[in-house]
């Protein structure tokens, strides 16, 4: 019986990913709803390892409660290897020679891609040709940004350089290596810093490549991350029949009339056909669910009890019409900036954090779901959740100065009312 065992990287800053990564670490930012790390740990357990290594550095405690939280379960045990500073791909490796002891290989992933890579076959792949490493390619789109990798036709990788000025073909390093045991330690005993440009062009021809025909992206940008999450959406997609749709609606200046800082009750107002809306869009299959950005409670003004009462009133106010509101969700975060088209946190709109949790919550299928909102962080969490429609209503706060980007298609409406005739035509 093979043991293998995994080691992900996943310490880099992500200062690409800023403003998000200001308050969460590379490796954990959500995607769908889920810490990116959650897809591989889930990987690497379908494959058979029971022992993971994770480097940290950034926000390194955020990193080490995850840690506790899988050990915690049965199964995959994770250890930390903390990097006051940052020893690359390779340092990493170096810094923990024996972690190889007792196994016969090593996969090596950079944690900061979003897969759906089998990393079973691929380890099927590796014990069955000759060679001590297998390097997993995807199709890069961009291939003069990549490691590329040229292969014979037995799949040995013949050449292999980083970032390319004339790439010999759009075959790049996908960031996940399988290594035998003995070809680790070797590494270790180099004591370089990036296995990219140090180490793998040392390993020419002792190496195969296994080429992932499926889905793989960089996380690296801002915009790469926001489509990661339209694409998880999508991947989904499949398991949504049965999933009901949902109509997303801000709160004030949408569904209840704006009040700057609402804090009490009696200041709760439906707009004019704000109930009938509601009641409609129930009686043609909806669920409403309301989603709130709530800074006054993280700065104190309000609490999590006068909240509640205030959705109490909401709901009184409904039920005196027959209706109701399918579910609540509020984010307490204060925001540190003041551009509200930037994700700061990642359930604060314009994050699609409470979008993801409702979906996961109540079987919502988001991509037949609809967002109504009063402001462009509004507009844009339904966006990033990958909803049907968006609608951008007139009787709160309306664009302010943003423009929307082109491809972002809006629908401007005079009021919720309005947007219930535009949903259910
Ligand atoms: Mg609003």
């Amino acid at each position: 019986m093979n043991d293998v065992k995994a080691i992900l990287l996943g310490a880099g800053l992500g200062t690409r990913l800023r403003p998000l990564t200001n308050q969460v670490t590379k490796c954990l930012v959500p995607i769908a709803g889920r810490p990116l790390l959650d897809y591989w740990v889930e990987q690497i357990a379908a494959t058979g390892v029971n022992e993971a290594l994770i480097n940290t550095h950034h926000l390194a405690e955020q990193v080490r409660e995850y840690i506790e939280a899988i050990n915690a379960q049965s199964g995959l045990q994770l250890l930390e290897s903390y990097e006051p500073k940052l020893l690359g791909s390779a340092g990493t490796i170096a810094a923990n020679p024996n972690f190889a002891d007792g196994a016969d290989e090593i996969i090596i992933i950079y944690a900061d891609n979003f897969s759906d890579v089998n990393v079973r076959d691929m380890l099927a792949f590796h014990r069955q040709h000759d060679n001590p490493i297998t390097m997993l390619l995807f199709h890069a789109p961009n291939p003069q940004a990549c490691g590329i990798a040229e292969l014979d036709a037995e799949g040995r990788i013949t050449g292999f350089e980083e970032k390319p000025q004339q790439p010999v073909s759009d075959l790049a390093n996908a960031g996940v290596y399988i290594f035998d045991a003995q070809v680790y330690k070797q590494i270790a005993e180099m004591n370089l810093f990036d296995l990219g440009y140090d180490i793998l062009p040392q390993f020419i021809s002792k190496m195969h490549g296994w080429v992932w025909e499926g889905y793989h992206r960089d996380i690296g940008t801002y915009e790469t991350y926001l489509q990661a999450q339209r694409d998880a959406v999508e991947h989904n997609k499949r398991a949504f029949s049965g999933y009901q749709p949902a109509i997303f609606l801000d709160r004030d200046g949408t569904l209840i009339e704006q009040v700057h800082y609402l804090s009490r009750p009696d200041q709760v107002k439906l707009v004019p056909g704000g109930a009938e809306a509601i009641k409609k869009l129930r009686k043609a299959g909806f669920a409403c669910i309301l989603i709130t950005n709530q800074s006054p409670i993280g700065q104190g003004i309000i609490t999590e009890n006068d909240l509640k009462e205030i959705h109490q009133l909401l709901s009184e106010q409904l039920a005196q019409h027959d209706t109701k509101l399918d579910g609540f969700y509020h984010c307490p975060a204060v925001p540190q900036i003041k551009d509200r088209t930037l994700i700061e946190h990642y359930d604060r709109k314009p994050g699609p954090g409470m979008l993801f949790k409702a979906a996961a919550d109540m079987n919502i299928d988001l991509t037949r779901s609809w967002m109504i909102g009063d402001m462009i962080s509004d507009i844009l969490a339904g966006y990033h959740a990958h909803c049907e429609g968006l609608i951008l209503v007139e009787t709160g706060k309306g664009l302010e100065n943003y423009e929307i980007a082109p491809q972002i298609p809006i629908h401007k409406v005079a009021d919720l009312p309005a947007a219930t005739n535009l949903i259910l035509n």
